[in-house]
């Protein structure tokens, strides 16, 4: 059975370098996103509910939501899945839902997505950043924003 990727993570694992929160959260979040770009091929059910890295999370509740902003993350997950064109339940490798970001991000989608959300507006996620760790991840195929998006 194939664990839960909860959609916003695609951006959030490609850019994650370390910083942010700390204890538990951190350590889970390097191990999976180590696991991640060492084998991509892994396949996962996307989501917009709490997954592998929430599970770590100070922000999550006994209720499987998130304490952070009325829980709107879920909305978050759901923008992401109609931006880059994937859909929930669906079964896909790391690898592919990276290559569904990077043939439709663009620095308007990406800020849509990620506007207010406090790291973006701390200056740790950089779209220059997202771009070069899509690349990296998904090889030297296509350019990013090629495809239109739908959100
Ligand atoms: S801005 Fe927030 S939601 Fe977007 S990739 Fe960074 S940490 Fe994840």
């Amino acid at each position: 059975m194939n664990q839960r990727f909860r959609a916003h993570h695609i951006l959030c694992t490609v850019l994650y370098e370390g910083k942010g929160y700390s204890g538990a959260f951190c350590e889970n979040m390097t191990a999976v996103t180590e696991r991640l770009r060492t084998n991509p091929d892994e396949a996962f059910i996307l989501a917009a509910e709490p997954d592998l890295i929430c599970a770590h999370c100070p922000n999550q509740t006994e209720t499987g939501e998130c304490s952070q902003d009325h829980n709107r993350v879920v909305d978050k997950d759901h923008r992401v899945l109609a931006g880059l064109g994937l859909t929930e339940g669906e079964c896909c490798s790391y690898r592919e839902m990276c290559e569904h970001a990077r043939a439709r991000i663009t620095e308007e989608l990406f800020d849509r997505l990620c506007g207010t959300c406090e790291w973006r507006m701390q200056g740790l996620c950089r779209y220059e950043d997202l771009t070069a760790g899509l690349a990296k991840i998904c090889g030297g195929c296509g350019e990013p924003g090629n495809e239109q998006n739908e959100s």
